[in-house]
């Protein structure tokens, strides 16, 4: 694989930087408290600021680019998306249809739901899917899940608890992983239903991140009637279309250009802010660990480069995506904590106070980015694939 662009996609890059400069507002925020919405997701002017700039993508058709063209995409380049993605991800800005539901319907989805979801999201509706995947007693071990689904004629009764859905009080529709025969081999008797979040018997409840702020949900489900039509795939085998749906997840170009642009504006308020005299970034240990920031921002966007190119091959790549999110976590972990260490004491200044550097974000962010490490399966489970599905090794 070449790993440059080619000339005319850095000229479509620059294309897309011109466009997100004068069309997207980022409010001033950093690019991992914006992603996409602030870390307030349930404010509505962040919602209304959101839809708008995406019916702008919609019109310029770059919003379903990297889609075939039997589902309305514009099957576009490698090169191009990357492109693309990176420009958009830079300013923090959304790039595109909510990318791995989507994909999973392209490849198990039934006729009537690629008909209605993919033209609806083609359209730039459905911008939060609820992801009913995450139970109390199932974090890492997914395929223990409890939640059930019992058969009633043409319907199934769906009765349980989820938890860590993200954004799911902003979501009409949701994507649910649900025991349908509770006497299968566990991996064998899942189902994978499309929901639609107002049947009656759906409870939301609020959950805050570790700084209070309202990010997720736990919602109860109560012999909630799904129509059978409802299921992705095939009955009982939804846990393999959902493994389709995790690859799209993990793999991303976003992070590493993301990281880029934090690394730029924190280099260039140390350089102009002093510390005793002397700039704050000085420091030869501060200067080799910035140095090493830099360095790991590019290997993250070559293996992310990697994992998109096995995609356009028709791939699954399931350990190069763990790799992928594995890296991505740990390097976002290490920058914003590297942010941090060279603050020294003002760092403890958050957000909302105004004498706090780069807004409080570089603090806030060293604290609150560990949650990725466990988001879409941590540390551990990423290392388990990479060594069992990738390298062969023995469990
Ligand atoms: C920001 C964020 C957003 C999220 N959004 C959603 C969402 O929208 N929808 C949803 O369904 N879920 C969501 N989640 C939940 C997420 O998928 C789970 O947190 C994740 O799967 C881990 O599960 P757990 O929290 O129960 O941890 P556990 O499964 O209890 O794991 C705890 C620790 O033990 C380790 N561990 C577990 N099993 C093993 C093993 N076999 N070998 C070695 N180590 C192991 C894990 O790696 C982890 O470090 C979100 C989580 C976060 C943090």
């Amino acid at each position: 694989m070449d790993f440059m662009l080619a000339p005319e996609d850095v000229a479509f890059a620059g294309e897309v930087r011109e466009f997100v400069e004068r069309e997207w507002d980022s409010k001033g925020l950093d690019s991992y408290s914006n992603s996409v919405y602030s870390y307030d997701i349930h404010i509505q002017e962040d919602a209304d600021r959101v839809e708008e700039f995406v019916k702008k993508l919609v019109d310029k058709g770059w919003w379903t680019m990297s889609w075939p063209k039997e589902f309305g995409g514009q099957a576009a380049p490698l090169g191009k998306r990357l492109a693309y993605h990176e420009a958009m991800a830079y300013a923090g800005a959304p790039a595109d249809a909510p990318g791995f539901f989507a994909h999973t319907l392209m490849i198990e989805g039934q006729q009537w739901q690629k008909d209605t979801f993919l033209r609806e999201m083609a359209r730039g509706d459905h911008l939060n899917l609820s992801q009913g995947f995450s139970e109390p007693n199932s974090g890492a071990d997914l395929a223990s899940v409890r939640t059930r689904a019992v058969r009633d004629g043409d319907d199934w009764l769906i009765t349980g608890q989820k938890i860590w859905n993200t954004g799911g009080h902003m979501a009409d529709w949701g994507h649910y992983l649900v025991r349908s025969d509770p006497d299968a081999p566990k991996h064998r008797g899942i189902s994978y239903f499309i929901l639609d979040m107002k049947t009656p018997g759906i409870t939301l409840r609020p959950l805050y991140d570790a700084l209070g702020r309202f990010r997720w949900c736990e919602v109860f489900l109560d012999e909630v009637r799904v129509p059978n039509r409802n299921i992705i795939g095939e009955v009982n085998r939804g846990w393999y279309a959902a493994m389709t749906n995790m690859s799209f997840e993990r793999g991303g170009v976003d992070a590493p250009a993301r990281r880029l642009r934090d690394l730029e504006q924190f280099i260039e308020y140390g350089k102009r802010t002093k510390v005793n005299g002397e700039s704050l970034i000085d420091g030869v240990v501060d200067r080799h660990q910035l140095a090493d920031a830099r360095v790991k921002i590019e290997i993250a966007r070559m293996i992310s480069y990697r994992v998109a190119w096995a995609q356009t091959r028709g791939e699954v790549p399931v350990m190069e995506s763990s790799f992928s999110k594995l890296f991505n976590d740990e390097m976002t972990w290490e920058i914003y904590n590297i942010f941090r260490r060279i603050l020294k004491d003002s760092s403890v200044l958050s957000v909302g106070e105004p004498r706090a550097p780069l807004r409080g974000y570089p603090a806030v962010n060293a604290y609150l980015s560990g949650m990725n490490r466990f988001a879409g399966g941590g540390k551990e489970i990423m290392s388990n694939i990479i060594a069992q599905r990738g390298l062969g090794l023995p469990r």
